[in-house]
């Protein structure tokens, strides 16, 4: 049996596409996810993802609201949707394809990263290698597997270090079993859950008094 794994590191580039999934917040706690494709996922793919994602952070008590980002200048012109001031309660999630992956020196069992700070503040970006989640997923559902994967490496922005666990969304191993876990068991577990509600709490306080 293959050992997957989910990895830390990274840093990136900037890009983006956009697509929206109208699911109106179902409680007052939200996060923001800016999401720039610089990986060959379609849009489809990726909507479909966004909502295995978004319904993880809805058991935890978190809304999330996905925005589609321009990748290029001449793109960013047309789309000025992502074009808004910082804030801790907006994350920017980047899909990179396997040669970004290459160029950050992630190893080949490494499927993401995410940009925590060094000391104080909020960690605000993640990187998920979605074009190797594509092989990691083989024949089985893409589009499930990847909004996993992007929940784990948004998990690591909301949770901070020493994030891994034994189980649930935040297992730092994937086996290939885990991939077709159900969605009760791939989840955040209460304790992470409780974290993760404190965190949006803290990050949307600090964005209201900036
Ligand atoms: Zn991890």
């Amino acid at each position: 049996m293959s050992t997957t794994k989910i990895g830390f590191t990274g840093l990136g580039v900037l890009l983006g596409l956009a697509g929206l999934d109208a699911q109106p917040p179902q409680t007052e706690l939200k996060i923001e996810v800016d999401i720039y494709n610089y990986s060959a996922v379609p849009a489809e793919t990726l909507a479909r993802a966004e909502q295995e994602t978004a319904r993880i952070f809805e058991r935890t008590g978190v809304a999330t609201m996905w925005l589609d980002c321009p990748r290029t200048s001449e793109e960013g012109s047309r789309n000025r949707a992502c074009v808004l001031p910082d804030a801790p309660t907006r994350l920017t999630l980047r899909l990179l394809s396997n040669s970004m992956a290459d160029s950050f020196g992630a190893g080949g069992d490494i499927f993401g990263s995410a940009l925590l700070p060094a000391r104080e503040g909020f960690g605000v970006v993640a990187n998920v290698y979605a074009d190797r989640t594509r092989a990691l997923a083989g024949g089985r559902e893409f589009e499930v597997i990847l909004g996993r994967v992007i929940a784990h490496e948004l998990g690591h922005l909301l949770l901070g270090r020493n994030a891994h666990s034994a189980a649930g969304i935040m297992r730092a191993h994937w086996r290939a079993k885990d991939l077709i876990l159900t969605q009760a068991t791939m989840s955040f577990l209460p304790g992470e859950a409780k974290r993760i509600r404190a965190q949006v709490t803290e990050r949307t306080m600090r964005a209201s008094i900036r």
